[in-house]
């Protein structure tokens, strides 16, 4: 029952007909409906799938479980997605498959990216793990492309605990996954109990003035698999797929997500208020911000400024109880070492590198932008 629900205000959301919402998919994260999608495409050893070059580490892990190799294309510094002209430069007669980034809540050119893949005869999923909620030229985030996964773990549009799904524009394709979907197990008692606690952990104990606290007591149990952290030690040491990785979502996820949904439009009106209070203050001073020019497509979830001191603003945004994250601060999040391992080399994308390496996200799901503004202001002087 609560799945038909979830996947109810789901298709509602993305503005499905009951046909295509039946292509809805539910999974225990949204690394795991990205590769349903790709062992769905039959991918080979050696064909090779195009990502941007800022992303999360998972999205590679994906692609390289099935035999597949990860080409990273370079992004656009106004946008911090997909840069068209890489991508074109990237694609080999092995290109298999596009994957495009929503990038904090702003889309990539995505109907560009589109034409050019199907020219190519290239299949394109786009990366909505940040996207849900957002629109692009009036079409739902998701809809364009032949696929599109989405996440729903703690930090993204709304909220499973852990969780991700995925939605198949294509008939053909939705009966592939159904079919691959056949292999799906099931989380056990423990990941259950483990989700659950965290659950409790999210909804009640996290307040301004512990955030910093917890986040790190967070990352440091789940660094030795202690609390069910998004990924696990060896999902960023190393590119051998875990155990027990393709798992369907539980009913105890879908409860949740049922609840988080509904809450969707008035938190995305609170991001977007936030949101462009900060831009103001960013724009009247001239320093960097991310691109106005698909604006009514930005559903805000996170707002990234660049910045000469990591370190220092982090120490005075905990000073000032600001909320921020470190989201891609490598080009392959949270991953900083051995790149190799990932088939990234980072010269080939130079934009990615240096926005990684000076890049921090405040939140936007605040009450209070006005406060964010004043800190704002008060540190110019280490913004870019
Ligand atoms: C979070 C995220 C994912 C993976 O989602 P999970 O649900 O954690 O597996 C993929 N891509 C991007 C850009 C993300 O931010």
């Amino acid at each position: 029952m609560s799945f038909e629900q979830l996947r109810s205000a789901c298709a509602s959301s993305l503005n499905l007909s009951p046909d295509v919402s039946k292509n809805l998919f539910f999974y225990w994260k949204g690394r795991v409906a990205l590769y349903a999608y790709l062992l769905a495409l039959n991918l080979c050893d050696g064909d090779e799938v195009i990502i941007p070059g800022l992303t999360c580490v998972v999205v590679p892990n994906a692609i390289i479980y099935t035999g597949a190799k990860p080409i990273y294309a370079d992004i656009r510094r106004e946008t911090l997605t997909l840069d068209l002209q890489s991508v074109e430069k990237n694609i080999s007669s092995r290109t298999k498959l596009i994957i495009i980034q929503n990038t904090f809540g702003l889309s990539a050119d995505v109907i560009a990216l589109v034409e050019l893949a199907h020219e190519r005869g290239i299949t394109v999923i786009e990366d909505c793990a940040h996207g849900f909620g957002g629109f692009y030229q009036g079409k739902p985030n998701g809809t364009i492309a032949d696929a599109a996964f989405f996440s729903t773990q703690w930090n993204k549009p709304f909220s499973t605990g852990l969780g991700g799904f995925l939605l198949v524009n294509n008939s053909d394709m939705a009966l592939r996954v159904k079919y691959v979907n056949r292999a799906l197990m099931r989380p056990s008692w423990k990941e259950l109990l483990s989700i659950r606690s965290s659950m409790f952990a999210h909804s009640y104990i996290l307040t301004d003035s512990n955030y910093f606290k917890m986040v790190k007591l967070f990352r440091l149990l789940s660094k030795y698999d202690l609390v069910t952290g998004s990924s696990s030690a060896e999902e960023m040491l190393s590119v051998i797929k875990p155990n027990a990785y393709f798992k369907a979502m539980s009913n105890l996820q879908v409860r949740v997500g049922v609840s988080g949904i509904n809450t969707l439009p008035s938190v995305l009106k609170l991001r977007k208020k936030a949101a462009l209070a900060y831009r103001n203050v960013l724009s009247s001073s001239n320093k960097w911000h991310v691109s106005t020019e698909h604006d009514e497509n930005n559903s805000h979830l996170k707002f990234p400024v660049l910045v000469r001191n990591r370190v220092e603003f982090i120490k005075r945004a905990e000073n000032a109880r600001i909320r921020l994250s470190d989201w891609f601060i490598s080009p392959i999040h949270p991953v900083t070492t051995h790149f190799d391992r990932w088939h990234l080399s980072i010269k080939d994308i130079p934009v990615a590198s240096e926005v990684a390496s000076k890049l921090l996200t405040i939140n936007t799901e605040v009450t209070e932008p006005d406060r964010v503004c004043q800190f704002l202001k008060d540190n110019m002087d280490l913004l870019l």
